[in-house]
């Protein structure tokens, strides 16, 4: 018989890639999971109303595809049986273009993945919901804690009836993204908030997808195109797993990025390098650019958490999307939580 696990119920607020994978760190130790997204969820990989950056090009790092691997063995070959390119070693698959100069093809002992990030979310989901402990609830909106100072007992929500409710928990763990409440929730119980650190940014982006041919950047599935001190613009193309590129566009301080094609092949070209603008000349646009401003990252620092409440993903760290970072930050993190469940039985106390 195996052991009772440490933990009888953990909830997870957003079920998004931070909190799906917090699920899947948390499974092994806990009777029951249930993961609440105010979202509904889709069935398939699509974009939802509180993700509105999913249509934007998402690089997955290594570490992050290791990670994600590490807590659901599988996700690599789901994601190239549904045609993501799993793209071999990342020195060789892409063009990097990084200080204004281009990388000499190499080994770098690292593998990437290429594909849109409402498939690796839909993967991750898919992975997670095979887990028997595990309850994934859609249209489910957390209004606050419960609990108070020393520690967190679980949360209320309002469910997909308008209904309200309690549930219970040993363990809550905060996956609620970049606009994530805990500043207004921990209060009300008594707790101290997050003290919030933000560095102004002003990344501006267009994002459009346009048909990839096989010989394009000579059969590679990626190119970076970074932004350099001389040319604070930058760029991504990423081979989808439908036979697209994305092709994101970005600048810092504000800066206007057209949405227009004329305008989109100019910026392209003002870049360190033209590849972008070719992948854009005579191609046409699957739909009209896409745009985005994200001005600033955030850092929250938790003074005095209570016992049974951790925060993951974006509701701790967003980063400057066009590093490309957050998704595997939030993989990181949630093998950093299973290793200390593993550690200790449980990371409630
Ligand atoms: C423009 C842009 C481009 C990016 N590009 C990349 C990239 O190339 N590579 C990369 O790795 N990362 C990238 N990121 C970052 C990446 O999107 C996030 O780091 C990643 O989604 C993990 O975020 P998360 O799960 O913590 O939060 P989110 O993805 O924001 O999800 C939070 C979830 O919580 C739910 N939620 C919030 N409040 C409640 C509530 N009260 N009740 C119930 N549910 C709630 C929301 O519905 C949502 O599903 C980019 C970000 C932006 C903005």
């Amino acid at each position: 018989m195996s052991p009772r696990p440490a933990l009888d119920t953990v909830v997870v607020i957003g079920g998004s890639v931070a909190g799906l994978l917090a699920a899947a760190a948390v499974a092994p130790h806990a009777a029951r999971v249930v993961v609440l997204d105010r979202d509904p969820l889709p069935a398939g990989p699509a974009g939802r109303p509180s993700t509105p950056q999913a249509r934007h090009s998402h690089g997955l790092l290594a570490s992050g595809r290791a990670s994600i691997e590490r807590l659901l063995p599988g996700f690599t070959d789901r994601v190239v049986a549904d045609g993501g390119i799993g793209s071999g070693d990342l020195g060789r698959s892409g063009r990097w273009w990084i200080g204004g100069g281009l990388i000499v093809d190499c080994d770098l002992g690292v593998r990437g993945l290429s594909a849109s990030r409402p498939e690796f979310e839909h993967v991750v989901r898919e992975l997670v919901r095979d887990r028997p402990t595990v309850e994934i609830s859609g249209g489910t909106d957390v209004l606050g804690l419960r609990g108070d100072a020393a520690r967190v007992t679980g949360v209320h929500v309002r469910g997909p009836d308008g209904r309200d409710r309690a549930i219970t928990a040993d363990l809550v763990v905060d996956a609620s993204g970049r606009a994530g409440r805990a500043a207004r929730w921990l209060p009300r119980i008594g707790a101290r908030p997050p003290v919030e650190d933000r560095i102004a940014v002003g990344v501006r982006y267009a994002t459009v997808h346009v048909v990839a041919r096989t010989d394009d950047l000579a059969g590679r599935s990626f190119l970076v195109a970074a932004a350099t001190p001389a040319v604070p613009r930058g760029g991504v193309a990423l081979r989808q797993e439908d036979g697209s590129w994305t092709i994101t566009l970005f600048s810092y301080l504000d800066e206007p990025v057209p949405v227009d094609p004329d305008g989109l092949e100019a910026f392209a070209r003002s870049l360190v390098t033209p590849d972008l603008a070719t992948l854009l000349t005579g191609r046409t646009l699957r739909h009209p650019a896409w745009a985005y401003r994200f001005p600033d990252c955030r850092r929250r620092r938790f003074p005095a958490p209570p016992a049974g409440y951790v925060a993951i993903g974006d509701a701790v760290c967003s980063v400057d999307p066009t590093f490309g970072q957050g998704m595997s930050v939030a993989a990181l993190q949630a093998v950093a939580l299973r290793t200390e469940l593993d550690r200790t039985g449980s990371a409630a106390g």
